[in-house]
């Protein structure tokens, strides 16, 4: 069991959809101490809504969820009747017992996968807020929406506004209850990741003071996220420059001003 008094570690990667979430939370197990366990909140819903088709998905230990050393563990345990904080409390105990002193990596990206890490009394919570470049999640979300057969009238405009919309919800809900976190821009990191690093270990307040270099080698079970997840070498992470050489972001991220400062800010930020 974990000491009494021992607060329930968590790194939360806190984002939109798309925006590299996943094989961030795969990324920071090359660093020690660390148990990325993918999108919680996802995990849980799925749980709840069709268990079956759940058992069948692959986790990135290469295992499907029935058979995976973790997941099994946790099915068996969580009780569909006794509702989310209960799955996440015995989600905690079975860590703390299993994995003591490591730091649970949850991706759930949205505000509702926050909440019930703040219900617990004693928790170190530490949030990375995740930010991909408007234009780069604008023509990822125009794919992604085409590959479903969707098509949209001025997708540009609508992606960058919902993009706006999901951020600055993010910081509002991060500053409001006052919680710890750091903005991180996926393409800094994405295309100078060691450096990105280095420079957040550096920093004051940041998610990855909680790693201490004395503990076992990372763990990961990420079952829900994307197929990154799968990725058999994290040391190359290839950045997407196709939207560089695409033109249905121009339009909106030229006349809409204040998202393009924001999206600025993100950049410099990361630069100081
Ligand atoms: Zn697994």
């Amino acid at each position: 069991m974990g000491k009494q008094n021992e607060p329930v570690r968590v790194c939360y990667i806190a984002s939109s959809s798309h925006s590299g979430t996943t094989i961030l939370s795969r990324y920071l197990c090359k660093e020690k101490g660390f148990l990325s366990l993918g999108e919680i909140h996802l995990t849980w819903l799925k749980y709840l809504s069709d268990k079956d088709v759940l058992m069948k998905e692959i986790c990135s230990c290469g295992q499907s969820a029935a058979s995976c050393n973790f997941w099994s563990e946790i099915f068996s345990i969580w009780n569909l009747n006794h509702g989310l904080q209960n799955a996440y409390s015995e989600l905690v105990k079975f860590c703390m017992n299993q994995y003591p002193e490591f730091t649970i990596v949850d991706s759930s990206k949205y505000i509702k996968g926050i909440s019930p890490w703040m219900e617990f009394e004693n928790v170190d919570l530490r949030v990375i807020h995740l930010v991909k470049d408007v234009r780069n999640y604008t023509v990822s979300q125009i794919d992604n929406a085409l590959k479903k057969g969707v098509r949209r009238k001025l997708p540009g405009f609508r992606h960058h506004f919902f993009w706006w919309q999901q951020h600055q919800r993010l910081i509002k809900f991060l500053n409001d209850n006052q919680l710890n976190s750091i903005l991180m821009s996926y393409e800094k990191w994405a295309i100078e990741p060691t450096f990105m690093f280095l420079n957040k270990v550096n920093g004051l307040n940041n998610p990855l003071n909680i790693i201490n270099p004395k503990k076992a080698d990372s763990v990961h079970h990420i079952l829900t996220g994307n197929n990154s997840r799968l990725t058999s070498d994290i040391d190359r992470i290839v950045y997407d420059y196709r939207w560089f050489h695409r033109n249905e972001w121009l339009l909106a991220y030229l006349l809409m001003g204040p998202i393009r400062k924001f999206n600025t800010e993100i950049i410099k930020n990361e630069e100081t």
